[in-house]
């Protein structure tokens, strides 16, 4: 009997015991590959002992200073390392326990940045159709998915909405990429111009969509484009690195292989590999100095710049770039790319294989050619995830939204450390998930 209030109201969840490396163990005995990373979180696998080792040392010297009384070295270590490695122009930096208040405080920042710029008159966000960016309301408000938004619509502040890049639905025959990605950013400037530009505040997006959609990448040229547009009309870009940000794309951020800069970044997940709950909301020099000039930023949690989660992010990132695990990511992207072209390439419900880096996903269809959908009443993710576990593998499956736009995904995010025997034996063991789920629906 259990008296948590679990996502599944009637749990059946095996109870997590130890973990090491790329591997989680139950109160069983039983083994899972932690192919996803739990949500793209676990970057440096479990029970790293560096990290190990410098949460005792910080728990030792200094557990917790509220921050309207003190900063501490540990923060501002972090601090120093993120903006040193950040997009050009990012100045500083505001941490926070997770990816949804980085989103929250990513648009008061924005809202108020404009208060002091003397455009209070600015207010609406726009952000894209099937998003996901966190599950309190400012970020429920903000996200596209019908599906997580509808319970709780009555609540949610006004926001507008775009299609996504989204090249598998939405590119037509015979349109080349770079024609897409024009086409799919040009959407944002219409929005503007129905919204009047005067009264936006920020275009919000995942450089790589992750949770709602399943890993995917902007078509080339998308966001220079989205860029140019924001900057034309004075409107801030928030990209939302939560979940493909700190190393995940095999670039430090996302947005490098874009070859744009945000003016306000979320990042979470990786910035601590799960070691502790931490986010960070990044922002460029302009909005710094209209703080600076302005009133103090009306903001605030109670464990801001917690030192223990900055002393997790902190020994995240060094063994990350001691051990040179970006390239790993690269390389061990390709090769699982690779491997589930060869097992889905041809499967007859796999309509998309698509990701960068170690942020991989295959798109469930119950016909390849007109990419129709399986009926999300079937519930299909939640098999894929089911016979997953019950064959020893963490993946992240999601839903298809009701409305068909697209349909269900399973994401793959595993571990900075992930070798070539360990993927094979990820690809295996989904591709016998994915058969024995499909066949309870079809
Ligand atoms: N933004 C994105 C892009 C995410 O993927 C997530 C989490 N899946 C969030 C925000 C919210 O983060 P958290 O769950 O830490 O609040």
């Amino acid at each position: 009997m259990t008296h948590i209030l679990h996502r599944n109201i009637r749990p059946t969840m095996p109870t997590a015991a130890s973990s090491k490396g790329i591997r989680i163990t139950d109160t069983n005995g039983k083994e899972y590959i932690d192919a996803s990373g739990g949500a793209a979180v676990s970057c440096l696998g479990h029970a790293h002992p560096d990290v190990t080792k410098a949460l005792h040392e910080q728990l030792d010297q200094l557990a917790y200073a509220h921050t309207s009384f003190f900063t501490t070295s540990v923060a501002e270590e972090l601090a120093d390392t993120l903006i040193k490695d950040a997009p050009d122009g990012i100045s500083h930096v505001y941490f926070l326990s997770g990816g949804s208040e980085a989103i929250e405080t990513a648009l008061k920042i924005a809202r108020q940045y404009f208060v002091e710029i003397g455009q209070p008159q600015r207010r609406y966000v726009i952000a894209r159709d099937q998003s996901y960016h966190g599950n309190t309301l400012g970020a429920l408000a903000t996200g596209g998915h019908a599906g997580r938004r509808k319970m709780f619509a009555p609540m949610l502040f006004e926001t507008h909405h775009i299609a996504p890049c989204y090249e598998y639905r939405h590119r037509q025959a015979g349109e080349s990429l770079e024609a897409y990605g024009e086409r799919a950013a040009n959407l944002l400037e219409a929005k503007i111009q129905e919204l009047g530009a005067e009264n936006v505040i920020a275009f919000v997006a995942e450089t790589v969509g992750g949770a709602t959609v399943g890993a995917i990448a902007p078509a080339p040229g998308y966001f220079k484009r989205i860029r140019e547009i924001c900057d034309r009309h004075g409107i801030l870009l928030i990209l939302d690195e939560v979940m493909c940000g700190m190393g995940r794309t095999g670039t430090l951020h996302a947005c490098e292989q874009d070859g744009i800069a945000p003016d306000i970044m979320t990042i979470a997940k990786g910035l601590g590999g799960g070691y502790q709950p931490i986010g960070a909301t990044l922002m460029q020099q302009k909005i710094f100095d209209a703080f600076d000039k302005g009133g103090n930023f009306l903001h605030g949690h109670t464990y801001v710049g917690h030192p223990m989660a900055c002393a997790a992010g902190l020994a995240v990132q060094k063994v990350i770039k001691r051990d040179k695990l970006l390239d790993n990511v690269k390389q061990m992207g390709g090769l699982l790319h690779r491997r589930l072209s060869e097992r889905f390439g041809n499967h007859p419900h796999v309509g998309d294989i698509r990701g960068r880096g170690l942020f991989q996903a295959i798109e469930l269809v119950a016909d390849r050619s007109s990419k129709t959908p399986f009926d999300a009443k079937r519930n299909l993710h939640a098999r894929v995830k089911a016979a997953a576990m019950a064959r020893g593998l963490m993946c992240y499956p999601s839903g298809g939204t009701a409305d068909g736009k697209n349909g269900d995904h399973v994401l793959l995010a595993p571990p900075f450390i992930v070798d070539a025997v360990a993927i094979d034996a990820i690809v295996e063991r989904l591709g016998d998930a994915v058969d024995a789920a499909v066949a309870e629906v079809s």
